[in-house]
């Protein structure tokens, strides 16, 4: 964590009683903000928080979804914690969302997406992260439509599971849903990360300095 940082969830004091979406205020139990370290190289985004995250509140933690990515993390170095940990003990990394509401019966709809993204913006923009690691199909076109120049609609998560694409200011490392992930596809997606980002200097995009 930064010397500064106070804590690792909502470290940005973002709106705990936002309430842009109608619909979703009705249904949600919790608005589930960012969590992690506020000067990570990666950013982990995924479309909207599960029953878990809402529970723990904390994105990616307390189900098998979550325990998949925090194992993810563990094995590249960037939680030290369990994967059952509900508050990560978390380096180098953030984890966050394209929408921090949840309607139990439906994905979120563009226009939330929409509403949702000056959270995102910030974080990133605060954060400033080299890597950006859509989870999913949604957050892939998202992240691909805002940073790079390929159309979203030629792009696929399956089909660049643990590969980087090249962006405007970060590269992406997409990466499938966690619950459609066998445990090859997340073997594979570490191998991608220790071989080919971590083995080079990622950080040279930005002309960041070494931590
Ligand atoms: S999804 Fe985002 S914009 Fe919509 S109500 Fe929740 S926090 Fe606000």
């Amino acid at each position: 964590m930064d010397a500064h940082q106070r804590q690792f969830s909502n470290p940005f004091s973002m709106d705990t009683a936002c309430t842009n979406c109608a619909e979703l205020c009705e249904t949600r139990e919790t608005i589930v903000h960012g969590y992690g370290d506020v000067a990570a190289e990666f950013l982990f985004i995924g479309e909207h928080p599960t029953a878990a995250a809402e529970e723990t509140g904390v994105p990616f933690t307390g189900d098998d979804a979550g325990e998949r990515l925090q194992y993810i993390l563990g094995e590249l170095g960037f939680v030290r914690s369990e994967p059952t940990a509900t508050e990560p003990d978390i380096q180098n990394a953030f984890l966050t969302y394209l929408t921090r509401c949840r309607n139990p019966d439906r994905a979120p709809t563009d226009n939330e997406i929409d509403l949702c993204e000056p959270f995102l913006n910030a974080e990133i923009r605060m954060i400033n992260p080299q890597m950006l690691v859509p989870i999913g199909d949604r957050a892939l076109k998202a992240l691909a439509m805002d940073y790079t120049t390929t159309n979203p609609d030629s792009l696929s998560v399956e089909e660049t599971h643990a590969t980087t694409l090249r962006g405007r200011g970060f590269e992406l490392l997409p990466m499938s849903e966690l619950n459609a992930q066998s445990d090859a596809d997340t073997e594979a997606f570490i191998k991608h990360v220790m071989e080919n980002v971590f083995s080079r200097d990622y950080r040279q995009t930005k002309g960041r300095q070494s931590r």
